[in-house]
């Protein structure tokens, strides 16, 4: 893997020492991010779990709020899209329409892009909402019904992003893919790094196979060292997950290895580091678990949809 370095330079400096002034801020941001969910891309409880009781978890998504220029962009478009955009417009109402400036979409897998069809004609009949995506999954999309359709009567706009090139946004943000290692049979996967130089930066990154090393370092203590907020796959707790499966052969770095891989970084740092993208079978889902205290305790914390943060 050679993305991170490229990424980085983008981004700027090593952070300096966090301003405890800032960080107990508490009237609205300029620049909001809201967690609009939090599970993996099946969400729970799965289908055919109707016994399952505890939590309930919609795909993983995010979604930025942009106060001074009165924009609002989606990280993924879940299959839950209606229901996450509806509590997005409880925090900023929409300024006109969908208010859905962009949508980020990191790849092709169901959690992540199926939410498109909602902007088509049997829902919001939307127009021109600006779909940015890498260079395989535009053209997935543009191919393929029901997608097609949406880019046939212009319900969304197709806007290809290259890797580990910035995508300037209007005040000064930008956004920047980077292609990591998963499962890509229709798309590219990505990494997201929001990022606006005056205020802060962000990194949404659901899925990925495993930390990739990188030069001298490791790609995710390297992203950690520059980006305010990480938003990182947590798939799995460990591999006593799936009873009766031989787990040594399913992806995703565990959230377990990931706490040892970090576990040195002072406090600080660890703390930027938010898990998201929890099956439904990682005790992780319940905020009560002894597991969801562990990641407290060792200084983490679990992404939990309604979370907000400053940028
Ligand atoms: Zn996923
Ligand atoms: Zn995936």
């Amino acid at each position: 893997m050679r993305t991170g370095l490229a990424v980085l330079a983008l981004i700027g400096a090593p952070l300096a020492a966090p301003d405890p002034a800032q960080a107990q801020d508490a009237t609205p941001c300029d620049y909001e991010l809201v967690v609009l969910g939090a599970g993996q891309d099946a969400g729970a409880p799965q289908i055919g779990h109707a016994d399952d009781t505890g939590p309930r978890l919609l795909p993983s998504s995010l979604a930025l709020i942009d106060r001074s220029e009165g924009k609002r962009y989606l990280f993924d478009a879940s299959p839950a899209i209606t229901e996450q955009l509806a509590m997005l417009d409880g925090i900023e109402p929409p300024r006109e329409g969908l208010g859905v400036d962009g949508v980020f979409l990191t790849h092709a897998h169901i959690g992540h892009y199926l939410g498109l069809a909602y902007f088509g004609r049997e829902a919001a009949g939307a127009s021109g909402v600006p779909v940015f995506a890498m260079p395989r999954m535009i053209e997935f999309l543009a191919a393929n019904g029901p997608w097609s359709q949406l880019v046939e009567l212009e319900n969304i706009s197709l806007d290809a992003l290259n890797d580990r090139t910035p995508r300037m946004l209007p005040g000064g943000l930008a956004v920047t893919p980077f292609a990591v290692p998963h499962r890509d049979e229709f798309s590219e996967t990505v990494g997201l790094v929001i990022h606006h130089p005056d205020v802060g930066s962000a990194l949404y990154l659901p899925d990925i196979d495993y930390w990739p090393e990188e030069g001298e370092s490791n790609l995710l203590l390297s992203l950690l060292s520059r980006v305010d907020h990480v938003f990182i796959d947590a798939t799995f707790w460990d591999d006593n997950e799936l009873p009766g499966r031989d787990m040594s052969e399913i992806p995703h770095p565990r959230v377990t290895d990931t706490m040892d891989l970090l576990a040195d970084l002072p406090a600080e740092a660890r703390a930027r580091v938010h898990f998201i993208h929890y099956n439904h079978t990682n005790p992780i889902r319940d905020p009560a678990s002894a597991e969801s205290a562990e990641v407290e305790a060792r200084g983490f914390s679990v992404a939990r949809r309604g979370d907000r943060f400053c940028l």
